[in-house]
C-alpha cells in the first residue's frame, strides 16, 4: 500500500470516530428523552457548556481531517501548506491532519 493510502485510511477512521463523537455530544446537549427538575436543569446547563466546548474541539478536528483528506486527493499531503517543504512522515504519523512542517507550525504557535 502506498504511504498516502495508509494515511488516508487512518484519516477516514479518525473522521468516522470524530463524527460519532460530535453526534453523541449533540444528543447529550439536546437531552433527548430526559425530564429534569429545576436543580437538575441547572447542573445540566453547566454540563452543556463543557459539552459545547468539547463539541467545538471535535468540529475543529473534523475540519482539519477533511482538509487533510483533500490534500491527499490533490497530492499535496506531504508538503507544507505554507512553505511547500516536505512534512516529515514521523510528524504525520503523530498528527495525521497536520498541514504544516515542524518549523512553520512552531512559527504559527509563537
Ligand atoms: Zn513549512
Amino acid at each position: 500500500m502506498r504511504k498516502e493510502e495508509q494515511f488516508k485510511q487512518k484519516l477516514l477512521v479518525m473522521k468516522e470516530d470524530t463524527s460519532h463523537r460530535i453526534s453523541a455530544i449533540d444528543r447529550d446537549i439536546k437531552h433527548e428523552g430526559m425530564t429534569a427538575d429545576w436543580a437538575e436543569q441547572a447542573t445540566e446547563r453547566e454540563n452543556d457548556e463543557v459539552l459545547e466546548s468539547l463539541g467545538n474541539t471535535a468540529e475543529l478536528e473534523l475540519i482539519m481531517i477533511n482538509n487533510a483528506l483533500k490534500r491527499i486527493e490533490q497530492g499535496s499531503y506531504f508538503s507544507c501548506s505554507l512553505c511547500g517543504q516536505d512534512i516529515p512522515v514521523a510528524r504525520l504519523e503523530l498528527l495525521p491532519f497536520s498541514s504544516h512542517c515542524v518549523s512553520c507550525a512552531s512559527d504559527l504557535e509563537h
